[in-house]
């Protein structure tokens, strides 16, 4: 008899409140990982890459207990046949807010009691259970700041970490091992030297955690400076589920000033928002969340999404942003900011082609953040920002970039142009360019669109939506 343990974003031991479950019937667990390939969320690019490697650093410290884990690829079916193959008479997971795996779920949990299987939902994934908060209606919070204050009710403790030498694992040979398998990365290419930045695992977590940022003292007032590496940047693990939110919060509060510890709460509460939405509106994958969007008038421009995508718009920190994301797989907040809102606002481009760009290149590409935080920007989305507040990418520079440092160091065709011009090189006089060696229009691209053109038309747009 055995104990199925599905993992899916959960990849640690610590923390892990389905491994506990798991552990508890006292029988062998058998960890397995079901890439559901009907899941229209599935990972490509970056988040695969990240997750192959998660994956390998869950199955050796699986393996230094003397267990393995299992992967497969089957669809439903094929998966629950081989359930019942293995004799599992317990099934427990995380509970998921993603629209497609809550949905595979609820679909296993009623197999299961069908067949006279256990099955439990557990939670983890997030630091509180959505179903619990409510407002006084009973209906789910619409708006950030009164879900904060109930969320701050009900954050549970971390669950106790778990003995591992109290479990006895089952070993399956699914004749198809992960590494041979669908889980390889599909551009390995390109992610090439991510290796040498992130550390995927639980381990990778825990140092992160431990060593990179034992203490973001100043985390409040230098978050939006993308040159400074003033946020945690756990985000990737925490979307594999390699460290939970709870622990990562008890740390804070234990290590960190305590009103520094409030603002990375509220960023961790956001991170919750967006499971929560998803949760009660999983239309939101796809449609905003706010109907009146519905008709908006998106422009779709294949050469201008290739220039945004490609870093070459011309605005030095829109394209500093998504160099940074092609090169390292991921992005400053500040700056994911200033690209999303210069897409669907300067371009009129659907924030769905952003998402799925943001999707393809981001190693935490996650899909409850990466479809709260596009919906809020383009101003459709959840207590988003109105429409009509348009970034302006040279002043935002201005301000979180001022002595262009980030700029330099991802745009290094403008390293040589003074900080005045170095936002907007456009301003600067030829003699001033020609000392920098940049030549507008050749070595670097001349603005894609006039900002102040592009904001008018923008504002015209909404203002027909409003009609
Ligand atoms: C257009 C857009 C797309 C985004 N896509 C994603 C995505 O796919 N995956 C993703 O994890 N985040 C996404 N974010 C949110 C945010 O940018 C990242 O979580 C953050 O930059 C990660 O860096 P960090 O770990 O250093 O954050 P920290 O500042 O150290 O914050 C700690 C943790 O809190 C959470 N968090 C922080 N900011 C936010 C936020 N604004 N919304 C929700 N949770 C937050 C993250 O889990 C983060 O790891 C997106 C934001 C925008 C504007």
């Amino acid at each position: 008899m055995t104990t199925l343990l599905w993992l899916s974003q959960d990849l640690r031991f610590d923390d892990n409140p389905a491994l506990n479950a798991a552990i508890s019937y006292n029988q062998p667990v058998l960890p397995w990982y079901w890439d559901d390939p009907s899941n229209p969320a599935l990972h490509t690019g970056a988040g695969r890459w990240w997750l192959t490697h998660s994956l390998k650093a869950f199955n050796d410290s699986l393996r230094a207990t003397g267990g393995v884990l299992a992967c497969s690829n089957h669809d439903f079916d094929g998966f629950t046949q081989r359930i019942l193959a293995y004799q599992c008479k317990a099934i427990v997971f995380s509970a998921s807010a993603e629209p497609h795996l809550a949905q595979q779920q609820r679909r296993l949990y009623e197999w299961a009691t069908e067949q006279g299987i256990a099955c439990r939902r557990l939670g983890g994934l997030s630091m509180t259970q959505h179903d619990l908060i409510k407002t006084k209606a009973g209906g789910p919070y619409k708006v950030f700041t009164p879900y904060y204050r109930a969320c701050l009710q009900h954050i549970e403790s971390p669950a106790a970490t778990v003995n591992l030498s109290d479990a006895a694992w089952q070993q399956v040979d699914l004749g198809d091992g992960f590494e041979r398998s669908h889980l390889q990365p599909w551009h390995p290419q390109w992610a090439k030297g991510f290796s040498a930045r992130w550390r995927p695992g639980e381990q990778g977590a825990l140092e992160v955690l431990n060593t990179a940022t034992p203490c973001l003292d100043r985390y409040s007032e230098r978050r939006d400076f993308p040159s400074e590496d003033m946020t945690s940047q756990l985000s990737a693990h925490l979307h594999f589920g390699e460290i939970s939110p709870r622990r990562i919060w008890q740390h804070v509060q234990q290590h960190w000033p305590q009103g520094e510890a409030e603002a990375f709460l509220r960023q961790l509460i956001w991170r919750d928002f967006s499971r929560y939405l998803l949760h009660h509106f999983p239309h939101i994958v796809a449609k905003p969340f706010n109907t009146k969007f519905s008709g908006f008038s998106w422009l779709p421009n294949a050469t201008y999404l290739k220039r945004w995508q490609t870093g070459t718009t011309g605005y030095p920190i829109v394209d500093a942003g998504m160099r940074q994301l092609w090169q390292t797989g991921w992005m400053h907040n500040r700056v994911r900011m200033i690209v999303a809102s210069f897409l669907t606002k300067h371009l009129r481009i659907h924030w769905c082609d952003g998402a799925a760009w943001f999707w393809d290149t981001l190693v935490d590409a996650d899909l409850a953040n990466n479809i709260a935080g596009w919906q809020w920007v383009a101003g459709c989305g959840a207590d988003a920002a109105p429409y009509f507040r348009i970034f302006n990418p040279i002043t935002q520079g201005q301000k979180f970039d001022a002595q262009g440092e980030y700029i330099r160091q991802y745009v290094p065709e403008l390293a040589a142009l003074p900080n005045k011009y170095i936002h907007s090189p456009w301003l600067a006089s030829e003699v001033i360019l020609g000392e920098a060696g940049v030549t507008l229009g050749q070595s670097y691209p001349q603005p894609i669109v006039d900002h102040a053109q592009a904001r008018q038309i923008a504002l015209a747009a909404y203002a027909d939506l409003s009609k």
